[in-house]
């Protein structure tokens, strides 16, 4: 029997930071901070009269995503009015963009589980203006029209994304470079940042695609996942028990962990698009182009590209230490200062991402830990050259660098845990715990190779854990092959 398998394509709507907004001067504001209908102006509240202009950064904004997701920029762009009724809406019509969009036919690169890449193309990115908020209550609904008219950059992908490990893997890229970018800082509890997911199954045997649901309201990439998940099950069921999947807009219910159909679609919407008549076309020159692509900072692909290539580090390990820009340039200071990239990444990916987990610190925020990259190079010198061991840098340094700000230099001296290399003294205490573990070393000599650690422990302990590790099991080594 034929198989069934999962076609996904995203729609994600995220605001453009600018300071005002689309079509008009008015300031754009924290939408959870912000009094409700405190950023208004006649243009947000669609009064009769008004006329817009378009915000020529948030075009930038959107350029550069484009340029960012490999798409092409065609040279007119057109916004077009897409009528339709809601209370959100106070014109009756958004201004958006509809066959003349800002980015056509890029794509975005995700890492999948075996290390492989995949590019998930991009069908287009429109520039449009966002609508207001509604809050529904008891005793009726209330709307907030301080997000109505904020710059808003819808991406389309192609139906290509097959499970939702991709889905996810393709939100999370696309959220980074965003952030990378600077043009949205990929909150998704406030709606700055926006998924939908476009979900379909079909059989191996299928020669075409069949209906899809598509899933609003996600309020975070894990509900996303989920929600995914949940409906993929949910269709496939109903294939199986002979139903039929109807075209419907969907819902994740958080509280209930499941989807909520919302409405069905009776037949496809009607937005009688026309070019919007009160704004130009705008021709987006090469020479444009060219100066906001010579601006863009490096992105994630291309960082991760030169950790693997010219440093060394798996693919796993540039991923994660791509993700956040901050995160890529701690660790690249750090391995400017001439550390080696990989007990940097090792160093960054386990301690530091652990302390910064224990004390509630953002990835994001890397920046602004107490720990320094400057500082944190210099701890990690103090062990490529021998002064602590990787024991003693962990037990006895990091933490406290964290909790003071110090050097690691200032507290290796401080607490007297310089790192003993000198052979006569190591020579001295291998002899002294060999003589004093007599039954452990007969045991060892009898056969039980695995003794040695032990007895490597005790001589670690003796010296307090600042033995030279390397060079403590050379001399215990060759003392017990002495003995045999
Ligand atoms: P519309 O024009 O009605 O918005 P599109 O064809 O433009 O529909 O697709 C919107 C989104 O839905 C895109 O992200 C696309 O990849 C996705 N999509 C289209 N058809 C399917 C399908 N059968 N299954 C899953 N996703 C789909
Ligand atoms: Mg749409």
């Amino acid at each position: 029997m034929s198989k069934w398998k999962t076609v996904i394509g995203l729609e994600v709507h995220a605001e453009m930071e600018t300071e005002s907004k689309m079509f008009s001067p008015c300031p754009v504001v924290d939408s959870v901070e912000a009094d409700p209908n405190s950023a208004v102006d006649p243009l947000s509240l669609g009064m009769p009269g008004t006329l817009p202009v378009i915000n020529m950064q948030a075009m930038e904004y959107g350029i550069m995503v484009g340029l960012a997701l490999n798409c092409e920029i065609p040279e007119i762009n057109q916004f077009a009015r897409k009528n339709y009724f809601y209370p959100d809406l106070p014109k009756g019509y958004q201004i958006s963009q509809y066959d003349r969009p800002l980015a056509v036919n890029g794509f975005i690169n995700i890492e999948l589980e075996d290390g492989s890449t995949k590019k998930i193309q991009v069908r287009r990115a429109h520039m449009e203006e966002d609508t207001g908020k509604l809050t529904h209550t008891m005793g009726g609904s209330l709307v907030d029209y301080n997000r109505a008219g904020v710059p808003l950059l819808e991406i389309v992908s192609e139906p290509d994304i097959a499970n939702s490990a991709e889905a996810e893997a393709y939100a999370r890229k696309l959220r980074s470079i965003l952030r990378y970018l600077g043009v949205n800082n990929g909150d998704m509890s406030k709606g700055i940042l926006r998924f939908e997911a476009n979900v379909s199954v079909m059989l191996e045997t299928d020669t075409e695609l069949r209906e899809r649901t598509e899933i609003k309201n996600l309020n975070s990439i894990r509900n996303m996942v989920k929600a995914i998940d949940y409906e993929v099950k949910r269709q496939i069921k109903l294939y199986e028990s002979g139903d039929k999947i109807k075209p419907a807009t969907l819902g994740w219910d958080e509280a209930n962990q499941k989807i909520t159909i919302q409405r069905y679609k009776e037949r496809a919407d009607e937005y009688r698009y026309f070019p919007e008549p009160d704004l130009p076309i705008v021709e987006v020159s090469r020479e444009w182009v060219a100066e906001i692509e010579a601006k863009l900072p490096t992105l994630p692909d291309a960082l991760q590209a030169k950790f693997t290539e010219e440093l060394g580090l798996s693919a796993y390990d540039a991923g994660v230490l791509t993700a956040e820009r901050a995160i890529a340039e701690y660790f690249d200071s750090i391995v400017a200062k001439g550390v080696d990239p990989k007990l940097a990444s090792n160093w960054i990916t386990t301690d530091v991402f652990g302390l910064m987990n224990q004390h509630g610190v953002e990835r994001e925020a890397i920046d602004t830990i107490p720990i320094t990259a400057e500082n944190f190079a210099g701890l990690l010198a103090l062990i490529e050259n021998g002064t602590i061991n990787q024991g003693t840098a962990r037990k006895s340094v990091f933490s406290e660098m964290w909790e003071t700000g110090k050097d690691a230099q200032t507290i290796v001296d401080e607490k007297n845990l310089a790192q003993i290399s000198d052979t006569s003294v190591i020579e001295e205490t291998v002899a002294k715990v060999i003589a004093e573990n007599d039954a452990l070393v007969q045991k060892f000599l009898d056969g039980n190779d695995k003794l040695i650690n032990a007895i490597f422990g005790k001589i670690m302990g003796a010296m307090r854990g600042k033995g030279d590790p390397k060079i403590v099991r050379q001399i215990l080594q060759s003392k017990l092959d002495e003995m045999k």
